[in-house]
């Protein structure tokens, strides 16, 4: 019998663990929680392993036993993952590490790393039959949903508040995508696709309210074991809805249980804006889930989320790897973008800054040591934060929510 594409096997709501069919498009569990695909993972273990998929592209279609995607036809491809993991040196140097590695996920289809998530997430409409997708965006995923579509010849709706970043409004559209621009919050482009998806039969695809994203994401954690052939000691992740922080962890977990790595983890810091620092706020009051956020503002589009709904998981996996939370300010996180820019040639979005100023602190204070292995993950290319990069005059204009 030929091996499946996919060892997926069921859906299971990440706080009470019920079950849920993987077979029809899934938005929460029924108890309005993540759900999160679970695999056959035993008998996936049998040839999926880091020596069979050698051979094969370096995209993130190469893990696809642990994808969600049934059928090769059904899978979007635009060039997604298999991002560059480039040494660090002079910033090693300066901070005083002796391996620091950068994940340029700029280097993705769209400039970000949701075109990992929307890739799977659209791949997973597509497959099931659905027309089209909706979903709120105040940055990234708004285009990159739209490129998806696009080439499944599928409908967009993209909704944003007014002050999100020109380029992103701009490249939804060129996509083709209907994008409504919202005079409110990132919370109220929310309201508004929750309640148009239904009517026009749109699958929502807004971050976490389905299972599809996660997964993603996710082949971040299996990449960056293939290309330093272990797991780092750290990892700096900024943090918005923090898909990419709990995929990551998912996969840590589930390459365990394929034998690729036995126990090990490495300590996960969450990094946000010191204007919206829901995670940063309950790590350190020791809370499971964090509090809305109010004012929520930051020029990193991508980290103005006010409250995550996967807030708890995010935290449990902060803890449960030894790591940490961490709030850095919109000035050094810019100086940080531009650092990494003049000393490593990597133009990184602001989100990307972000994890350098988190990444000087914890050097200071000891928790991140000389002989640490630290991947550094810069989400985005600079090259869309052009209101951010020309100044503060500039980006306060877009920095309010
Ligand atoms: C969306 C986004 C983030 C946050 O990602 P999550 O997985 O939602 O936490 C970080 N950086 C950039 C550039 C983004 O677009």
């Amino acid at each position: 019998m030929a091996t499946p594409y996919s060892f997926l096997t069921h859906l299971e709501c990440s706080k009470t663990g019920h079950h849920h069919d993987a077979f029809t498009p899934q938005n929460l569990s029924n108890e309005k929680h993540p759900l999160l695909a679970i695999y056959d993972l035993e008998a996936a273990a049998a040839t999926f392993t880091p020596e069979a998929i050698k051979s094969r592209p370096f995209d993130l279609w190469r893990y696809h036993e642990v994808l969600p995607i049934q059928e090769e036809r059904h899978c979007l491809k635009l060039g997604e993952g298999g991002t560059p993991l480039h040494p660090a040196p002079t910033l090693g140097a300066e901070l005083g590490i002796r391996e620091l590695l950068i994940k340029d996920e700029g280097m993705n289809p769209t400039g970000s790393f949701k075109d990992r998530g929307l890739c799977l997430a659209v791949s997973a409409a597509y497959q099931f039959g659905r027309s089209g997708i909706a979903l709120p965006s105040a940055g990234n995923a708004g285009g990159s949903a739209a490129a998806y579509a696009a080439r499944a010849g599928m409908k967009c709706l993209v909704a944003v508040p007014r002050d999100c970043p020109e380029v992103n409004r701009i490249e939804a559209s060129v996509y083709g995508a209907e994008v409504h621009s919202i005079d409110g919050l990132i919370s109220d482009a929310g309201r508004m696709i929750a309640e148009m998806a239904p009517d026009r039969g749109l699958f929502e695809v807004a971050t976490l309210k389905e299972p599809y994203r996660i997964e993603g994401k996710k082949t971040m954690g299996y990449e960056v074991f293939e290309q330093l052939g272990r797991l780092p000691d750290v990892i700096l992740y900024p943090t918005g809805g923090g898909t990419g922080l709990i995929g990551m962890w998912k996969a840590f977990d589930e390459m365990e249980q394929l034998g690729w790595i036995g126990s090990e983890r490495p300590r996960m810091i969450s990094v946000q804006s010191e204007g919206c620092a829901p995670i940063p706020k309950a790590f350190e009051e020791g809370a499971e889930a964090s509090e809305m956020w109010q004012d929520a503002h930051t020029v990193a589009s991508g980290l103005r989320v006010p409250k995550a709904l996967g807030d708890f998981l995010i935290l449990a996996a902060v803890r449960g790897s030894g790591g940490s939370a961490i709030a850095v300010s919109d000035e050094e996180l810019m100086r940080d973008a531009r650092r990494i820019g003049a000393a490593e040639g990597i133009f990184a979005a602001p989100e990307g800054g972000a994890c350098l100023s988190a990444l000087r602190r914890l050097r200071e204070s000891g928790e991140v040591g000389r002989d640490d292995t630290v991947v550094l993950f810069n989400t985005g290319t600079g090259a869309k934060y052009v209101e951010a990069f020309l100044g503060p005059g500039a980006a306060a204009q877009h920095a309010e929510l």
